[in-house]
């Protein structure tokens, strides 16, 4: 079996190193991931310059370009012998509810998947400084051997976020939905030295939907969140009111 490795949080983010370690006990890896962080970068591709890589002393190869960027690049030219499954992590940071539109792991994932691969997005919860990479990279190796066995649904991406604990105080794995947040928080203003006002984009917001059932509440009860994603954004409960409005 091989693996194609990706983030969105570079090349020599821990969660990567931790994963693309564990997973090679048991398959051929691949790493291919930006040159720094592009957290945030949701399926951007680069259109407009060319994509410069570099293999580094470990082996991994480093892209000037967004996670999309990434994947694309290794299925589609890069990478000389095929792989069977992207995986994408471990992200510093939970992908909860509505993260997945901005997240570059996520999108990384769903780039693998658009090219024909199961594909897996893997995020460790807790903003600052997550301590147990160890725990979601051994996760997912169990999950591979699981998945070599038998694959779920085409056209699935599984987001998987895990909770910040010691292997042993998981307390299991729960399929889930997508929680909701409320609006993120407003943009910070700051004056740069000129005097030229700037802003940082605020955090995310606290969760607004977080019942029983979605991805917020697994984590938060101690168990791994399995979300299955597909990438089908059509409103297809809305269909028959909005024929019916266009044509009233
Ligand atoms: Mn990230």
């Amino acid at each position: 079996m091989r693996i194609l490795v990706s983030n969105d949080d570079g090349v020599t983010a821990p969660g990567l190193m931790m994963l693309a370690n564990e997973l090679t006990a048991i398959a051929q890896v691949e790493v291919v991931a930006p040159d720094r962080n592009h957290s945030g970068a949701s399926n951007s591709l680069t259109l407009h310059a060319p994509l410069r890589t570099r293999q580094l002393d470990n082996g991994y190869h480093c892209v000037e370009g967004t996670p999309t960027d990434c994947v694309h690049l290794a299925l589609s030219g890069l990478l000389i012998d095929p792989v069977d499954i992207v995986i994408s992590g471990i992200n510093q940071g939970a992908n909860l509810g509505d993260d997945i539109l901005y997240s570059g792991t996520v999108a990384a994932a769903m780039e693998g998947r658009t090219l024909g691969l199961p594909a897996l997005a893997v995020s460790l919860i807790g903003r600052e400084n997550p301590q147990h990479y160890q725990t979601a990279a051994v996760i997912i190796r169990d999950l591979v051997l699981k998945l070599r066995k038998s694959f779920i649904s085409a056209q699935t991406i599984l987001n998987i976020n895990v909770p910040d604990l010691p292997l042993d105080q998981i307390k299991g794995m729960q399929v889930t939905r997508l929680g909701v947040r409320h609006k993120a928080e407003p943009v910070i203003k700051a004056e740069d030295p000129r005097g030229r006002a700037m802003y940082w984009i605020g955090l995310p917001g606290a969760e607004a939907d977080s019942s029983l059932g979605t991805d917020f509440h697994a984590v938060n009860q101690g168990y791994v969140s399995i979300t299955p994603l597909h990438m089908d954004m059509t409103h297809h409960k809305i269909s028959a009111d909005l024929t019916t409005w266009l044509h009233s």
